[in-house]
């Protein structure tokens, strides 16, 4: 069930991924919320991009997952995980997490996560009904 406090937070999340310079590529947010804080925003980034959290600055070559700086970026145990993401011209997208970073967030004890689905629908997921399988993982 989606409460009215997990539409807030994914509009927060929303006005962050609109803001997230991407290159001009798919930009992803997301944070990770515990009672009425932000314990960690993450922040995608592709090959050469050098703004963002903590990984960035160590692995300038690489591209990241917001998942994956989000989680190294602060603990996130226990918090709801909201995840947003828009095109460059500004068109919102599916935010699922992709195999790898749901395992990611199973390992980092998040309670659940809130994302936007293939039919462009909220959906919210609670931790042991996350999908691990890898197979979409690019
Ligand atoms: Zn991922």
């Amino acid at each position: 069930m989606i409460y009215q406090k997990h539409k807030q937070w994914f509009y927060n999340c929303q006005k962050l991924a609109q803001k997230h310079d991407s290159m001009g590529r798919y930009g992803l947010v997301a944070i990770a919320v515990k009672g009425s804080r932000i314990l960690s925003i993450g922040y995608n980034s592709y090959p050469s991009k050098k703004s963002g959290g903590s990984l960035h600055k160590l692995y300038t070559g690489f591209g990241v997952h917001a998942e994956l700086d989000l989680l190294s970026s602060n603990e996130c145990a226990n918090s709801v995980v909201y995840i947003a993401g828009y095109t460059n011209k500004g068109t919102e997208i599916c935010s699922k997490p992709c195999g790898r970073c749901s395992t990611l967030l199973l390992n980092s004890q998040v309670k659940s996560i809130v994302f936007l689905n293939t039919q462009g629908i909220l959906e919210i997921l609670p931790r042991e009904n996350l999908d691990i399988t890898i197979r979409d993982w690019r």
